[in-house]
């Protein structure tokens, strides 16, 4: 069976910004370094994220020799049962953390050129995700065009709005959501994006709270974007929620066509469509282990969820993700049609993997 992982990270290389920024902009590239047990992600003077290291268990997979070529990770896919992927960045996640417009945006295009060359010659194994700028919205549209020049069928945009960035209901968005869809790319919000702080709580029970509330900021996005009407007004926009769960996705359609139904009243705008049939044509999101996303999918509908692996990052699934999908379905009553769905064939769709031509103009 074709299982496409719709989480994956690449890391570029470290003096990938410091390198390519003009002079003025240089100075807060961002790059990481191992320090005393930690690593520290930072831009110039400021700590963006400072993770410690665990004993014996490298987080981010250093150590997986596919993380920054592409051979090793050819060898990890075939180790692992992972026939394709879409894969995203490992320091540039963070752009929408730089508060600049100008550095934000030549970061993101650093980023893409990159991405572009680094993949070109393997797009039948891999899908591209541009990063998009944020901080002006026609620095977003410019980079969408140069994207769309490019075949790319995925972009990210943050998971959390940042502050001084427009909400995901504000009609700021729809512009930017429009070309997304016109040109066929997928809005991509990968967890933790968008936060100043990852580290949101640091009493007891951090850990799982920062970990678990990333399914919260998902679930936040998409309720803006549904109840605003972002997503009605741009009928063709896909948007793909990744590494957040998706099992809550049932939950908030549920929710939100009651609420939507029970105080119509004070509903504005009104939507064209209930909003679980908005969700239904315009979200996907990707799990790993969250099996009640399979059992809930008669409420979002078995095309919404993508099954992917987070590879190399030590809390994903390889190299045991053959062994972690035969326990997803597990005694669950499924069609083989969307066995084959919920791990390849939605992606394949989505991202329009079964044209690797297509995806790679200019
Ligand atoms: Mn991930």
């Amino acid at each position: 069976m074709f299982v496409f992982s719709a989480d994956s990270h690449v890391r570029e290389p470290n003096d990938l910004f410091a390198k390519a920024l003009p002079a003025g902009l240089r100075a807060r590239a961002i790059q990481s370094k191992r320090e005393n047990g930690f690593i520290m992600t930072t831009s110039g003077d400021r700590v963006i994220h400072r993770l410690r290291v665990a004993e014996n268990r490298d987080f981010g997979g250093n150590k997986r020799i596919g993380l920054s070529e592409i051979p090793g990770r050819l060898l990890d896919m075939e180790k692992d049962g992972i026939d394709a992927e879409v894969v995203f960045p490992t320091l540039a996640l963070w752009t929408y953390v730089l508060e600049d417009p100008e550095l934000e945006l030549a970061t993101a295009q650093i980023y893409n050129d990159w991405n572009a060359s680094f993949f070109a010659a393997h797009l039948d194994r891999f899908v591209r995700c541009g990063v998009l700028p944020v901080r002006r919205f026609e620095h977003t549209l410019a980079e969408l065009a140069r994207l769309g020049r490019r075949g790319y069928t995925a972009a990210m945009l943050p998971c959390a709005t940042p502050p001084g960035i427009p909400a995901y209901n504000d009609p700021a968005w729809d512009p930017v959501f429009a070309r997304m869809g016109e040109l066929g790319i997928a809005a991509v919000l990968h967890s933790g994006t968008g936060l100043e702080d990852v580290i949101v709580e640091r009493g007891p029970g951090a850990a799982v709270i920062n970990y678990t509330r990333q399914m919260t900021d998902a679930e936040n996005a998409l309720l803006a974007l549904v109840a605003g009407g972002v997503l009605d007004r741009n009928p063709r926009a896909q948007v793909a929620v990744i590494e957040s769960g998706a099992s809550w996705l049932a939950a908030l359609a549920e929710r939100m066509d009651e609420v939507y139904a029970a105080h119509a009243i004070f509903v504005q705008p009104k939507l064209s469509l209930r909003p679980s049939e908005i969700l239904r044509r315009q979200v996907k999101c990707s799990f790993q282990s969250d099996r009640a996303c399979i059992l809930a999918r008669a409420v979002t509908g078995h095309e919404a969820i993508l099954w992917a692996s987070d590879y190399p990052h030590n809390e994903g699934t390889f190299p045991r993700s053959r062994e972690v999908i035969r326990g997803l379905f597990e005694g669950v009553e499924i069609s083989e049609r969307e066995r084959a769905d919920i791990l390849g064939g939605n992606a394949r769709r989505l991202f329009r993997f079964d044209a690797p031509a297509a995806r790679a103009q200019a």
